[in-house]
């Protein structure tokens, strides 16, 4: 058969019978053209939306502060490292922010790399191997999935947030293997946070090593924003930190926190770290810069919890139904794909941008849309937005 054959068909993971209805009918929630800055609103396809699919959830993105300090590295170092860490690609700007992280979050070191995606590749392949045990959650986000395989490293995973099944997996392992138990903070999806104490007395018990991926999580839990380990009170307990810049920092990059022996490992011998040049100056300097906000204005984690339970009310008093979380990710119920789609492009055209969640990361038939707020959005915006949700859940027809 051709190579090509399957590219006929580009939505591969969709049912053929929704493939057809969804082109037929024009539905088509993916690739909206963005020409302006990601607030609270932003310009799509030539018209302005109501913003609430972004993860730019201390709203920095466009924040004076970071614009300049990303301006000013430009101006200093140009655009560009060319180079990885290894070599030329150090600069002042990666080790000065290697430490304030670590500062900040209660950790002796911490690394940064070029992305949150090659993040989890670059710590999990440098530290798993052939002979090691990985055990995780069904629900941990993609890269998770991808670093696994990258590591060779034996896969169990377990079902989501479920502890006697984690506990069940980790007396599978042999005697004397490397034993890394890896959860997301916040799940993408669901909005979940994860059971961190149990996680992190079962591992304990069966001497295995505990890394959250606080993507999600990162100024958003805890009181200071320092992520799930600081919601639990867990910070010396949980192994590795890993999150991402591309959410509440407004950048693009990622980093890990954890004991300087460790980091000091990854450092020489994670391929994806060696291999591959470091982040550019812009974006390494807007990523401190927003810490530094955060640090200042540690008001913005908590406007962000309370505009996003002033969204769940909301959703309450109107009677529709959504995952029950703590957090700024916010799913509502959809349940098939084509009505999901359908929901979605027609909550676009009235003004409205969110996500789709559908197979395979979510069941089928669970579909969701899933709404995610900065702390910028305000109560008038949320009313509106909530208006016309409601409205277009009630009269989609598919
Ligand atoms: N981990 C999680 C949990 C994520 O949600 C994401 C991105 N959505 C990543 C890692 C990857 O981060 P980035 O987009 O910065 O590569």
């Amino acid at each position: 058969m051709d190579l090509f054959k399957k590219c006929e068909r580009p939505v591969a993971l969709m049912d053929s019978a929704d493939y057809d209805i969804v082109i037929k009918k024009g539905y088509n929630p993916y690739f909206h053209v963005a020409s302006s800055k990601q607030g609270v609103f932003a310009v799509m396809d030539g018209q302005e939306k109501i913003m609430m699919g972004s993860n730019n959830y201390l709203g920095l993105t466009s924040n004076d502060e970071v614009c300049a300090a990303s301006i000013d590295a430009i101006k200093k170092y140009g655009t560009g490292v060319s180079g990885s860490r290894y070599l030329n690609g150090t600069l002042d700007l990666h080790v000065d922010f290697e430490k304030e992280i670590a500062e900040f979050l209660g950790k002796e070191a911490a690394l940064s790399f070029s992305t949150g995606f090659q993040s989890n590749l670059s710590i999990i392949s440098a530290i798993c191997s052939r002979h090691d045990y990985i055990v995780m959650d069904k629900e941990n986000h993609a890269s998770i999935y991808d670093a696994c395989r990258l590591s060779f490293a034996k896969l169990f995973r377990y079902e989501h947030n479920d502890m006697a099944e984690l506990e069940r997996l980790l007396k599978m392992v042999p005697e004397g293997c490397g034993i890394l138990v890896i959860t997301d903070g916040v799940f993408s999806m669901s909005g979940d946070i994860c059971k961190l104490p149990e996680i992190v007395e079962i591992s304990k018990k069966y001497g295995a090593r505990v890394m959250v991926d606080d993507a999600h999580a990162f100024g958003v839990l805890g009181k200071t924003g320092k992520g799930t380990a600081e919601h639990f009170n867990l910070t010396k307990e949980t192994d590795i930190i890993m999150s991402t810049f591309s959410k509440s920092l407004a950048s693009m990059g990622g980093f890990m926190a954890a004991d300087a022996m460790v980091c000091e490992y990854v450092r020489y011998n994670s391929r994806p770290f060696i291999f591959s040049a470091s982040i550019p100056p812009s974006n390494i300097a807007s990523a401190t810069a927003a810490l530094r906000v955060l640090k200042k204005e540690p008001q913005r984690v908590e406007r962000l919890r309370k505009i996003s339970d002033y969204f769940r009310a909301g959703l309450k008093k109107r009677k529709i139904k959504y995952i029950d979380n703590n957090t700024p990710i916010i799913p509502i119920y959809t349940y098939e794909v084509v009505r999901t789609m359908a929901i979605c492009t027609e909550l676009f055209k009235r003004g409205v941008y969110v996500n789709s969640v559908m197979p395979p990361a979510a069941p089928q038939g669970g579909c969701l849309i899933r709404v995610s707020l900065t702390s910028e959005h305000t109560e008038d915006v949320v009313e509106k937005a909530l208006d016309i949700i409601e409205d277009v859940l009630k009269t989609v027809e598919i």
